[in-house]
């Protein structure tokens, strides 16, 4: 499964204001945490339990009017391929413009939903004007501001109602992604591990038109790959191929168990590497590191131990993540970072009993509770893993709102040092009792 919401429209409608709207606690936790710079343009959005991922087009344009026009257009024409659902945004105070009129063209010819928004609607006299963008041939109209988010509501209430939560594969096998920048050495990897044995390798035709989902059934594993290096589209404008590597990273992303993240050892673990990492976090998905083309470090009995020791810094506070080193050309520890990927779905998936469970964590909780806030005790009575694709905690107490943010990482820490989720997102939550 994959939810996209695209935002498409031509400059100054007000895209970046609503993809803000959309994704902004969720982007403030993580910029806290880690100094990610911010000129990042997609981001994990939830309406009504559903979590989808939205990206905002504008962004992946450079500002120079020859190329400007040009490549609104072709990203448009990629949304309408990788999204799951787009939304058109026009500006009620300036009316249609042509560039509206060639989006709204693209669109109508494209089989995907689209929703035609329109924005800066901040008070009910501007309603009128609204009427002129059913001239665009797209339907009905979603009448927004994103500045004080009126009308946003309604929007998402239709926009989920095209999302596909149901794994649609025919088959459960786990699904591994390998992801990363251009040039880390992800089709070598798919190679090597697929290369010679091609004739016991089954292309399967992905659920998405062109993710290729590769079958690999030899030395005992059995899983799903989801490549995402082996398409490489050509686009006319530079801008693009980032927004369509994005597009493709996200779709693949979404779609997997365990993501595999490739990082060329010689160029370290970067901010796009980092956006990755935290949105793998953020879609609760398992996640190994891989630090390739190791065979080009000079090193010595400390190397990796420096290496590890960056690499969690920057991914900190979430640092219980594998890292394997590799080199794909010597052919040292591919098969390792399969076995990883497999360790950490079984991790992923991993039920605690809950008589353990208690046993462990409750003489924890007494030692160190929650501090007590205005003179209140939280008082937690007992604790079960909650069913679902990833683990999840939930701590029955008596005042679930007075535990704060400090204690909530306590308790996943000591869960991580008593049971292994090593790789795998855990979430605690302190429910009412
Ligand atoms: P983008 O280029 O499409 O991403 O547009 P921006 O989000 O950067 O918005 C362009 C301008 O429109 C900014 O000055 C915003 O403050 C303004 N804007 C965005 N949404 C609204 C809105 O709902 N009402 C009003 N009045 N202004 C808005
Ligand atoms: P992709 O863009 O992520 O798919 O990267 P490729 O698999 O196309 O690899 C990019 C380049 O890095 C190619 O020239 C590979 O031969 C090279 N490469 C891949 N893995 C390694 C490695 O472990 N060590 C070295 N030295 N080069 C590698």
């Amino acid at each position: 499964m994959s939810n996209i919401v695209a935002i498409v429209g031509r400059p100054n409608v007000g895209k970046s204001t609503l993809y803000n709207r959309l994704t902004e606690t969720r982007k403030a936790i993580v910029d806290d945490f880690s100094g990610v710079t911010r000129d990042r343009h997609y981001g994990v959005s939830e309406w009504v339990g559903r979590s989808f991922t939205v990206i905002d087009t504008g962004g992946y344009v450079a500002n120079s009017v020859d190329v400007f026009e040009a490549a609104i257009r072709e990203q448009v024409i990629i949304a309408i391929e990788e999204a799951t659902v787009i939304l058109f945004m026009v500006d009620v105070t300036t009316g249609i413009t042509d560039l509206d009129d060639e989006i709204a063209t693209l669109l109508r010819k494209g089989k995907k939903p689209v929703f035609v928004v329109v924005n800066k609607l901040d008070n009910t006299n501007l309603l009128a004007d609204s009427m002129v963008f059913y001239s665009l041939g797209l339907g009905e109209l979603y009448n927004i501001s994103s500045m004080t988010g009126s009308g946003t509501g309604e929007l998402l209430d239709e926009v989920v109602k095209h999302f596909d939560d149901e794994p649609t594969e025919e088959n459960q096998l786990p699904k591994y992604a390998i992801v990363g920048r251009p040039n880390v050495g992800k089709s070598s990897i798919i190679n090597s591990l697929i290369g010679k044995e091609r004739n016991i390798v089954t292309p399967i035709a992905g659920t998405t038109r062109d993710s290729i989902h590769i079958h690999y059934n030899q030395y005992g594993h059995d899983f799903m790959l989801i490549d995402t290096a082996g398409l490489r589209k050509k686009t006319k404008v530079k801008e693009n191929i980032e927004f369509y590597s994005v597009m493709r990273t996200i779709k693949a992303l979404e779609e997997a168990d365990v993501v595999i993240l490739m990082i060329d050892a010689v160029e370290g673990i970067e901010s796009q590497d980092i956006n990755i990492f935290h949105l793998a976090e953020k879609n609760k998905k398992g996640v190994v590191i891989v630090v390739n083309k190791w065979d080009l470090i000079e090193k010595n009995n400390k190397t990796i131990k420096v290496f590890e020791e960056q690499i969690r810094d920057k991914i900190a506070p979430f640092t219980d993540v594998p890292i394997v080193f590799t080199s794909v050309t010597e052919k040292q520890r591919v098969l390792k970072v399969i076995e990883t990927a497999n360790l950490v779905y079984q991790n992923k998936i991993r039920k605690i009993p809950t008589s353990k469970l208690n046993e462990i964590m409750l003489p924890i909780i007494e030692a160190y509770p929650p501090p007590s806030i205005k003179g209140k005790y939280v008082k937690i009575k007992y604790i079960t893993q909650i069913a679902g694709t990833s683990p999840m905690f939930a701590f029955f107490c008596n005042l679930p709102q007075y535990v704060k943010e400090p204690y909530y990482r306590f308790i996943e820490n000591k869960i991580r040092e008593n049971f292994n989720f090593n790789g795998a997102p855990v979430q605690v939550w302190f429910r009412q009792k």
